[in-house]
């Protein structure tokens, strides 16, 4: 059996199957280690993609179990605030058949997966890694290449070894999906009892031809029990006879790590916290990362150095592409994360009464927030609002950023 390879890839989600598809193209031996025996399962995720992402990697329509072309914002005290596209802005996709999708591509191109193989210790020297996995019935292997790349997902087990930042800034998530009609449309729901530090949403899907409700909350703690708040208070005609929510519970790195690039790895996806922090969304923007992991990977190759210095273009490239919307993001989720609850309800208050609804929405991106982020920031009734508790610390109790799990 192979062991040796080019490059290894630690997890089959969209980022680390992206990567491997475009390394595979490149003439690579890749080896992709998924710790599940099926890909793209479990689920964690709702699978909200905006129309740019859809097309920029040409997925399948076939995907796609429902879309987005309004959406409802309720502030605390219930006050709406709801944007109507022309045509659906984002998609939701069925997850883990866009997982399989981005395998079978990078399969088609060369690589290889090995399933149900966790990768459990790391070891590097001046000419290899060696990655000893963990296979079904106490098996091991050990498996060697020339480089890493670490896309396993919001887990940062190996990254301090390899002297890579870890992201210190983990929302809790729990998300659910209810059969039953209920909504047109998608809905986010504000207020420190719905969702403290973040939000609450729901999103009708069809799936296998009939209506279900996708439901979830980002919070800074406990998730699971805000999400069954929410469902009981909202959505209580959709809940089974017996009153269960069978719901799942992960966490969403809302923080880029420090240093996403060392001798012979790179991180990419969750693993290196390319995730938009005001919603957690990161399928699109791990996967823009990992085609930039993958060519830098491909150019370090063919120069025959695959050092640290050599592979810190990776991160030059994605900073460049993201870095300004994550910065401008991160200010604007810290800036919420202390806002109380009247402040928000004051913010959409004055978004009405000001009409400035019109003039924020064309700034409106799925994908892309720094622009409406700035905008809101420039207006300053709206600056005064978002700016209150920085000004004024003792007023309110302010959540402070989390540390990492
Ligand atoms: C409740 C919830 C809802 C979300 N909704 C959305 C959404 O609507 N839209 C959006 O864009 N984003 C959403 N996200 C975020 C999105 O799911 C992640 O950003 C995305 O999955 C990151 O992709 P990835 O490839 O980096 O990592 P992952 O998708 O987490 O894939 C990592 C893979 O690595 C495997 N793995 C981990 N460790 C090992 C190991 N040691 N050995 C072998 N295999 C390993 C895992 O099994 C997994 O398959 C949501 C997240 C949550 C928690």
């Amino acid at each position: 059996m192979k062991t040796s390879y080019d490059i290894l890839v630690v997890g089959a989600g969209p980022a680390g199957t992206t990567a491997a598809e475009r390394l595979s193209a490149n003439g690579f031996e890749v080896a992709v280690l998924e710790e599940h025996a099926i890909i793209g399962e479990p689920v964690d995720c709702t699978g909200v993609v905006g129309s740019e992402a859809l097309e920029e990697f040409n997925l399948p329509r076939g995907l796609v179990v429902g879309w987005v072309n309004a959406v409802s914002i309720h502030s605390p005290a219930g006050i709406p605030v709801s944007y109507r596209g022309e045509s659906p802005f984002a998609y939701i996709v069925d997850r883990a058949e866009l997982d399989r999708t981005l395998a079978a591509r990078a399969r088609d191109a060369g690589a290889t997966f090995l399933l149900s193989t966790q990768a459990a210790d790391v070891t590097r020297d001046a000419r290899r890694v060696e990655v000893f996995c963990r296979c079904p019935g106490g098996e091991t292997r050990r498996l060697t290449a020339k480089v890493l790349i670490l896309a396993g997902g919001p887990r940062f087990a190996f990254h301090k070894g390899l002297g890579l930042g870890t992201s210190s800034v983990l929302w809790r998530s729990a998300h659910a999906e209810l059969p039953g009609d209920g909504l047109s449309h998608a809905h986010v729901f504000l207020g420190r009892d719905v969702a403290p530090g973040a939000f609450g949403w729901a999103v009708p899907v069809m799936r296998h031809g009939n209506p279900h409700l996708r439901l979830g909350v980002n919070s800074h703690s406990d998730a699971p029990r805000y999400l069954r708040k929410l469902c009981e208070e909202k959505f209580a005609h959709l809940l089974p006879g017996d009153g269960s929510l069978p719901c799942r519970s992960w966490v969403v790195p809302v923080l880029p790590v420090s240093r996403t690039y060392g001798d012979r790895v790179l991180a990419v996806g969750d693993a290196a916290g390319q995730v938009k922090p005001t919603s957690g969304g990161g399928i699109y923007y791990g996967m823009l990362s990992a085609r930039d992991a993958a060519d830098t990977v491909s150019e370090a190759f063919r120069r025959g150095k695959l050092t640290r210095d050599a592979l810190a273009a990776y991160e030059k490239r994605w900073r460049a592409r993201l870095g300004f919307d994550l910065k401008v993001g991160t200010l604007f989720r810290r800036l919420f994360a202390r806002m109380a609850d009247r402040d928000v309800d004051d913010l959409f208050r004055i978004i009405h009464a000001d009409g400035l609804l019109a003039r924020i929405t064309e700034r409106v991106s799925f994908d892309w927030h720094k622009e409406l982020i700035l905008s809101l920031l420039k207006h300053p009734k709206l600056a005064r609002i978002l700016m209150r508790r920085c000004l004024d610390w003792r007023a309110e109790p302010a959540f402070s950023d989390l540390p990492t799990l």
